[in-house]
C-alpha cells in the first residue's frame, strides 16, 4: 500500500481546548451581537478565523527566542536575520519592522506621490489602504480567470500582461512608481503566481523602466505551487525557485506573520542602496533603529529561523495538503466551495449554501454563525459585511463572491480537527433549509464596519 500522508512533526507542547455546548455557543454568539470578533478566543473551538500570526513556533524557534540579543543597535539578532534573507531571498539590504503593513507604510512613503498609480494582482486590503491614503491609486491587472470562482486554472494569481502594458501606456509613466505582485494573492483565494508570469512581469518592467516589487506574505506556499504546477520548476528545490523568482524583482515587503512562521513582523528588503538610505529615514521614524524596526532582538532570532523552516519541502506538502484535505471533505460531503482551493484557507460558497437568502441578509456572516454553533468552529466572513458601503452614495456593496473563508493556521491544528470542521459545515448544510433567515444591522461604524457591527437575527 501507498503510505498515507502525515504531519511532519510531533507535538511537544500541547494547549488544551474548551469544549462548549451548542447551547452555550448560541448565547456566546448572541451576547457577541452575532459578530464573530467578538467571540472570546476561549469559547472558540477550532478558530479559522485567520493564518496570520497564529501558527505554532518549531522547538527550535523556540530556542531562538532564548539566545536573542536586545541591543539597541547593532544586536547579533539582527545580523542572523540580515544573513537568513540574504541566503533565502537574495536581497543585500533590509529593514525590520512590526509587522506587514509597516513595512507598507515605510516602503510607501518613499515611493509614492499623490496622483500615482500602482498596478498589481488584487492588492491586498493595507496595501490598497495604504496606497489610496497617499493619494496613489491601486489598479488590478489580474488575469480574467482569476475572478471566476468555478474555474479550475493553476495560477489565478498571475497578472495580466496586456491589462499591465495598457495601464503603462496609458498614464505618464512617472507616475507610476513601481509594481507591487502579491504571492500567493491573498485576496483573490490564496491563488498562486507562476515563476513565468513573475518572469514576464519583470521584463515588461524594465521595458518600461517602473520598479517591481513583490508582497511576499506566502511566499513559501506560493513556490510549492510553482514546483507542484510549473513543469520547468519540478525538478527544482523550493530554496532554488524562491531565489529565482526574488531575483527578478527590486525587492519585496514582507508580513513574517504568515510565511515568516511567527506570530508577529514584518520587513522591507532590497537591492538598491540608496533606496535603503531613504526608506530608513522612515523607519527609524515610524518604526525604531534601522537593525531592530519595531521588533525584539529575539524576535528577529526567530524569524531567520523561521525563514528556513517554511521553505522546507516537507512541510509545505504538509501544509497545502491539509488545506486541500479539507476541501476535499467539504465537497464530499456536498458543501460548495471555491476551486482550486489555495494555499492557506478554504472558501465556502454562501451563495450556493443559502440560495434562498438574499445578500442583504448577510448569508456568508449567517453561515459564520451557524458553523460556531454547531460545532464552535470560528471562520470569517469575505462578503457584505466586508464589502461596506460605498463612500459616495452610502449604498451597500453587493460583492459578487459571498463567502465564508476558513484559513487555518500553520503548524496548529490535525487532520482530525479538519474532519471536524467538515462535518460541523456538512450538519449545517443537511439543515441548510430550516434556516430561513438572516441578519439585519443594528450598529456599524464609518468604516471597517465588520470588525466592530452588531447584528439581529431577522
Ligand atoms: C497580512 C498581509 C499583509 C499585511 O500584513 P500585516 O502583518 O497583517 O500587517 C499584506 N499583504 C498580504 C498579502 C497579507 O496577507
Amino acid at each position: 500500500m501507498k503510505l498515507p500522508f502525515a504531519e511532519p512533526f510531533k507535538i511537544k507542547m500541547v494547549e488544551n481546548l474548551k469544549r462548549t455546548t451548542k447551547e452555550e455557543r448560541e448565547k456566546y454568539i448572541k451576547d457577541s451581537y452575532y459578530n464573530l470578533f467578538n467571540l472570546k478566543s476561549e469559547l472558540v473551538f477550532i478558530d479559522l478565523l485567520t493564518d496570520s500570526g497564529t501558527g505554532a513556533m518549531s522547538d527550535i524557534q523556540w530556542s531562538e527566542l532564548m539566545k536573542g540579543d536586545e541591543s539597541y543597535a547593532g544586536s547579533r539578532s539582527y545580523y542572523q536575520l540580515k544573513e537568513a534573507i540574504k541566503d533565502i531571498l537574495g536581497f543585500e539590504y533590509f529593514l525590520p519592522t512590526h509587522q506587514g503593513r509597516a513595512a507598507e507604510n515605510v516602503l510607501f512613503s518613499v515611493l509614492i506621490k499623490k496622483g500615482d498609480i500602482i498596478p498589481g494582482n488584487s492588492h491586498f486590503d493595507t496595501t490598497k489602504g495604504h496606497i489610496e491614503f497617499r493619494g496613489g491609486k491601486a489598479v488590478d491587472c489580474t488575469i480574467d480567470e482569476g475572478f471566476d470562482p468555478t474555474l479550475n486554472y493553476p495560477f489565478k494569481g498571475n497578472v495580466d500582461l496586456n491589462k499591465l502594458e495598457r495601464v503603462f501606456k496609458e498614464n505618464p509613466i512617472e507616475k507610476i512608481p513601481f509594481v507591487i505582485v502579491t504571492i500567493t494573492n491573498n485576496t483573490g483565494g490564496g491563488q498562486p503566481v507562476s515563476l513565468e508570469n513573475i518572469k514576464q512581469v519583470s521584463a515588461l518592467c524594465k521595458k518600461y523602466g517602473v520598479r517591481l516589487f513583490i508582497d511576499g506574505a506566502r511566499f513559501a506556499e506560493n513556490a510549492y505551487f510553482i514546483k507542484e504546477r510549473e513543469e520547468a520548476y519540478k525538478n527544482k528545490t523550493i530554496r532554488e525557485i524562491v531565489k529565482e523568482l526574488f531575483s527578478y524583482v527590486d525587492g519585496m515587503t514582507m508580513s513574517s506573520k504568515k510565511d515568516g512562521m511567527v506570530n508577529m513582523g514584518g520587513f522591507i528588503a532590497m537591492r538598491d542602496p540608496e533606496l535603503f538610505r531613504e526608506a530608513s529615514v522612515f523607519n527609524i521614524m515610524f518604526e525604531g533603529f534601522v537593525t531592530y524596526g519595531g521588533m525584539n532582538g529575539r524576535d528577529m532570532a526567530a524569524l531567520a529561523r523561521g525563514l528556513y523552516e517554511s521553505t522546507e519541502y516537507d512541510y509545505l506538502e504538509y501544509r497545502v495538503k491539509q488545506v486541500e484535505y479539507l476541501g476535499k471533505k467539504l465537497k464530499e460531503y456536498g458543501v460548495p466551495i471555491l476551486e482550486p482551493v489555495g494555499g492557506h484557507a478554504v472558501f465556502i460558497d454562501a451563495k450556493r449554501f443559502f440560495p434562498h437568502i438574499p445578500q442583504s441578509e448577510y448569508p456568508a456572516q449567517l453561515l459564520g454563525v451557524e458553523l460556531y454553533i454547531e460545532g464552535g468552529v470560528r471562520g470569517v466572513e469575505i462578503g457584505t459585511i466586508l464589502a461596506d458601503r460605498d463612500p459616495e452614495t452610502g449604498k451597500e456593496r453587493f460583492p459578487k463572491l459571498e463567502l465564508l473563508r476558513l484559513a487555518i493556521p500553520r503548524r496548529v491544528y490535525t487532520n482530525n480537527h479538519m474532519d471536524y470542521v467538515a462535518v460541523a459545515a456538512a450538519n449545517v448544510f443537511e439543515k441548510r433549509n430550516d434556516i430561513k433567515r438572516g441578519f439585519k444591522i443594528i450598529y456599524e461604524a464609518p468604516i471597517m464596519r465588520h470588525f466592530t457591527v452588531k447584528l439581529k437575527r431577522l
